[in-house]
């Protein structure tokens, strides 16, 4: 590689919050006026302070504040906000070849990209990917493939599920609003079965996998069904993990049907969970896994990666797009795969996972509207509830999240909300967050909760 000015090591940032200002600041309120005469108010932002810049876990704004990001731009910068060998990789990238379309004259980088995520995702079997830009593009192709393979027409995901905001995939969501509120007609032929969701349903595995395919047979019929399109742990829905049993029991449900079963590993993907795919806590082994978010280190960069045999089903030239697998995204996502390796991102998961949970188990002794702490590695999430009902009717308690996620901004700490009914928190850190940071963290959501008690 041939570094220029490009070779000095990115400027590290302090790992602590500071807020040296009102939040927004003087600095992002002009921008965000600028903005509002400009940006489509269709683009909304959780938290309109303007960032200059980021490294590990920490975001700092145009006033100066740095912010502690639980967020990492939901799940994006999984390894770290300007990790240093992903900056360098990318960098070197951008002086050698920035863009030929691979579909036009290839490079070793997609390829490369290709083999690991081969590599790595669940199931020991043959396996082939093709890349595109976005988690959204990657469901639009998962199902793409599987009608090809299939020769079916359906395609059913389950309720709380998000996967995306193209025509597509916003008649896959659950929630009409905001997603799909008003932007139909919607594709057809999509269909939305019952999920696990044990805090709430009380079923265990067998008993949830069989509402769900008893619902698809019965409304569907399964020679109809190309594919079931499932969230591992459902993201936007509010970081559901489902019953023990429950995704083994879909997979061979989907094999002896014949039906394509993807995982969207969009957002648990890439190491997010203590694995490289949340798949592999329950021992699922999908027959296409869509990868996003994570792979890039922040570029951007999609995959559908599955047994060869299906995603050789499309034709050539019937997949691809004029940026998809673009040589710096593909040189930054082979950067992110050794990143993991080296730097044991995987085990940081773990540690993540522990320290996160040991303290909200504390804050939930305390604070009773704390009704689950759920998730795994570093995708961990609370659901709030009214006050005395978590053990009866567990009533979502949204305006909770809203509060605790404004005041917790004011103090320099991000942190997101999620669930269908909008009472989610979650944390999905980069694996770069310290334990100092996430207890810093957590002493502000206590302090929080405590205004809120
Ligand atoms: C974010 C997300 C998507 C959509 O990805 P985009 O890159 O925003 O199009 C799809 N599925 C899941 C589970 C996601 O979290």
């Amino acid at each position: 590689m041939t570094f220029t000015s490009l070779d000095a090591p990115v400027t590290s940032v302090p790992q602590e919050r500071s807020i040296v200002t009102a939040v927004p600041g003087p600095k992002s309120r002009e921008l965000h006026e600028r903005r509002l005469a400009v940006v489509s108010s269709g683009v909304s932002s959780t938290l309109p302070v303007y960032i200059e810049k980021a490294n590990g876990a920490i975001l700092v704004d145009v006033d100066g504040n740095r912010f502690i990001d639980f967020g990492a731009g939901i799940g994006v910068t999984t390894v770290g906000h300007t990790e240093a060998s992903v900056v360098a990789a990318a960098a070197g990238q951008l002086q050698d070849v920035i863009h030929t379309l691979f579909t036009i004259t290839p490079y070793e980088q997609y390829v490369r990209v290709a083999e690991l995520l081969a590599e790595h995702t669940p199931g020991d079997w043959a396996k082939k990917s093709v890349l595109v830009n976005s988690g959204a593009e990657a469901v639009e192709n998962g199902v793409k493939i599987a009608r090809k393979y299939t020769g079916r027409r359906a395609v059913a995901v389950l309720d709380h599920a998000y996967h995306g905001r193209t025509n597509l995939t916003m008649a896959m969501n659950y929630k009409a609003m905001p997603y799909a509120t008003g932007f139909g007609p919607l594709a057809g032929d999509v269909y939305h079965a019952p999920s696990s969701y044990p805090y709430h349903d009380g079923l265990n595995g067998a008993e949830a996998a069989a509402r769900t395919t008893t619902w698809l047979e019965k409304v569907v019929g399964a020679s109809d069904l190309a594919c079931l399109v499932v969230e591992p742990i459902q993201g936007e829905g509010g970081f559901m993990v489902p019953a023990d049993g429950y995704l083994p029991a879909l997979q061979e449900w989907c094999t002896a049907n014949g039906v394509v079963l993807i995982a969207d590993e969009i957002q648990s993907g890439m190491a997010r969970t203590g694995r490289y795919y949340a798949s592999e806590h329950f021992g699922l082994e999908p027959d296409l896994v869509l990868t996003a978010k994570g792979i890039a280190g922040g570029l951007p960069l999609a995959a559908v990666t599955g047994r060869a045999e299906i995603m050789d089903a499309a034709q050539p030239g019937g997949l691809g797009g004029t940026f998809g697998g673009n040589p710096v995204a593909c040189a930054a996502a082979v950067a992110v795969f050794e990143a993991i390796e080296d730097n044991g991102l995987l085990a940081e998961g773990e540690r993540i996972e522990k320290t996160l949970t040991a303290g909200l188990e504390k804050l939930a002794a305390t604070y009773d509207i704390i009704g689950e702490i759920r998730g795994r590695g570093a995708m961990i999430a609370i659901e709030l509830v009214q006050p005395g009902t978590g053990s009866t009717t567990k009533e979502p308690n949204a305006a909770a999240v809203t509060e605790i996620t404004t005041w917790a901004a004011q103090q320099g700490v991000l942190f997101l909300s999620a669930g269908t009914y909008g009472n989610v928190l979650r944390f999905l850190p980069s694996l770069a967050v310290t334990d100092e940071l996430i207890a810093d963290g957590l002493s502000v959501l206590d302090a929080a909760l405590a205004r809120l008690s």
